[in-house]
C-alpha cells in the first residue's frame, strides 16, 4: 500500500519517506564512524518523527518499495500531483530503489520532484542519479554534511548555516522560517535553476549542535 504524507512546511505538498538514519547510510563519516554534522541534529530524528503514527508509514515504506506493482501504484498516486518530495524524512538507501523511484520519475513528467540525497557518496548510485538528473521535472539536490554553510560538490545541493551568520555566498537563502516555517509559494528547491540552498539551522537539538561546534 503506497503510503505518503503531506508535509506542513511544504505548503501541503505530498512526500514518501522511511525512518531517518535507519535508511541514511551517508549519514555516517567512514573514517570515524560517527555521523556526519549535518544528520547529528536531524530534525526527522528526534520530536513528532518519533511519535507511533509518524514512525508507521515510513517503517511499512521499506518493505513495501519491493513490491512488484509499487512503481505502477506509486505513479498512480502521483496522478495530478504538480509538485513531489523525496524522503522528507531518510534516504535511497538501496540502489534498487533507486531504480524503483527513476521509473517513477519519467513516468510522471508533469509532476515536478524534488530528491535530497546522500547517496551520491557511494559509486553504485552514479549512473542512476545522472539519469534522475537529467529529467527536465527532477531536481536532484546532494545534501552537504557541513553545518557552516560550506558546499564542496559541483552539482546541485543544499546546505545548512547558523542562522546568527551571513547566508553563505553563492547559496539561495529558505526563507521559510520568515514565513511561519512555510516556503509559502516558494519552490526553489524544485527549480533547477537554483544551485545551491542555504537553510538556517533550526529546531533545539540541531542549534545545540551548532553552538557546541562554534
Ligand atoms: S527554499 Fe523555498 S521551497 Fe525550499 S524549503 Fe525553503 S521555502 Fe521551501
Amino acid at each position: 500500500m503506497i503510503r505518503i504524507s503531506k508535509v506542513s512546511k511544504l505548503d501541503g505538498i505530498k512526500s514518501w519517506s522511511l525512518v531517518a538514519r535507519d535508511t541514511c547510510p551517508g549519514s555516517i563519516n567512514p573514517e570515524t564512524g560517527l555521523l556526519v554534522p549535518a544528520c547529528a541534529g536531524c530534525y526527522a530524528a528526534y520530536g513528532n518523527y518519533r511519535y507511533p503514527n509518524v514512525m508507521a508509514p515510513r517503517v511499512e515504506n521499506r518493505e513495501d518499495w519491493k513490491r512488484h506493482e509499487w512503481v505502477t501504484d506509486m505513479v498512480a498516486a502521483l496522478e495530478g500531483e504538480e509538485y513531489f518530495r523525496w524522503f522528507d524524512s531518510g534516504d535511497m538507501y538501496d540502489a534498487r530503489l533507486a531504480w524503483k523511484i527513476y521509473d517513477v520519475m519519467r513516468l510522471t513528467p508533469s509532476t515536478k520532484h524534488w530528491l535530497p540525497t546522500r547517496m551520491a557518496k557511494f559509486a553504485k548510485f552514479a549512473e542512476v542519479i545522472d539519469l534522475m538528473r537529467d529529467l527536465p521535472n527532477v531536481s536532484v539536490r546532494f545534501s552537504s554534511d557541513s553545518v557552516n554553510g560550506e558546499y564542496t560538490q559541483s552539482a546541485h545541493g543544499s546546505t545548512i548555516y547558523n542562522p546568527e551568520k551571513a547566508v553563505p555566498e553563492t547559496a539561495t537563502p529558505c526563507r521559510a522560517y520568515q514565513n511561519k516555517g512555510k516556503c509559502s509559494g516558494c519552490r526553489a528547491c524544485w527549480d533547477k535553476s537554483v544551485a545551491v540552498i542555504a537553510y538556517p539551522a533550526h529546531g533545539r537539538v540541531m542549534l545545540s549542535k551548532i553552538k557546541k561546534a562554534a
